[in-house]
C-alpha cells in the first residue's frame, strides 16, 4: 500500500507533504529540501539517524510520529 503523504504537512512551511526524504516530511520546494538536508547534518545526513539505532524508512518515521503524538495525547501530568 502506497503512503498518502497527503496527510502530513512539511516540517519547514507547513505546506502539505508530498515526499519524505533526509527523514524529514517534506513538500517539493527546493529550499525545503535544503533546510531538512542542513537539519540532519548535510548530504548523507539521515546516516546520523541510522547510526543512532533509527529507522530511516518513511513508514517507521511516520509510525514513530503517531506514537509521540498519541502518546503526548494521553499524559495527564501536564496539568
Ligand atoms: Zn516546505
Amino acid at each position: 500500500m502506497a503512503l498518502d503523504f497527503s496527510q502530513y504537512k512539511c516540517e519547514f512551511c507547513g505546506a502539505p507533504c508530498t515526499q519524505v526524504l533526509f527523514a524529514a516530511f517534506l513538500c517539493d520546494k527546493k529550499e525545503c529540501v535544503d533546510k531538512a538536508r542542513d537539519a540532519r547534518g548535510g548530504p548523507g545526513g539521515h546516516m546520523n539517524r541510522k547510526a543512532a539505532g533509527k529507522s530511516i524508512l518513511p513508514e517507521d518515521i511516520i509510525r514513530e510520529d503517531q506514537i509521540i503524538n498519541a502518546s503526548s495525547d494521553a499524559d495527564p501530568k501536564n496539568d
